[in-house]
């Protein structure tokens, strides 16, 4: 992201971007470079598919013991075993999280 020259007061860099771009950076990879945002509005979707957004789940949910598993708060969830043993990114799957609850949070109104 271009930032604009470096403040003295705050000493870091004001973002300059003032408008939203996104780059693709091959295959079906995107960059989204913007100035920031509060909330982010998710696409419609059931929180249920949520999962389905996350190829790297579907090889160790086979392992899940329940097959609606959401792999949040369920027992022996292949997911969480992989997640243990380092093989999904802590980062994706705390997003994963967030975006459950807000999913879940958006249906209440
Ligand atoms: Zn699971």
């Amino acid at each position: 992201m271009e930032t604009g020259e470096i403040s003295r007061k705050i000493k870091r860099g004001r973002h300059t971007t003032r408008h939203t771009e996104l780059f693709c950076i091959g295959g079906q990879t995107y960059i989204m470079d913007t100035p920031g945002f509060t909330s982010l509005r998710l696409p419609e979707i059931e929180k249920e598919e949520l999962r389905n957004y996350y190829p790297e789940f579907a090889e160790p949910s086979q392992e899940c013991r329940f097959l609606g598993c959401v792999h949040i708060n369920e027992p022996d969830c292949g997911v969480k075993n992989a997640l243990e043993r380092q093989e999904i990114s802590r980062d994706r799957y705390d997003n994963y999280k967030q975006f459950y609850e807000e999913l879940r949070q958006q249906k209440k109104y």
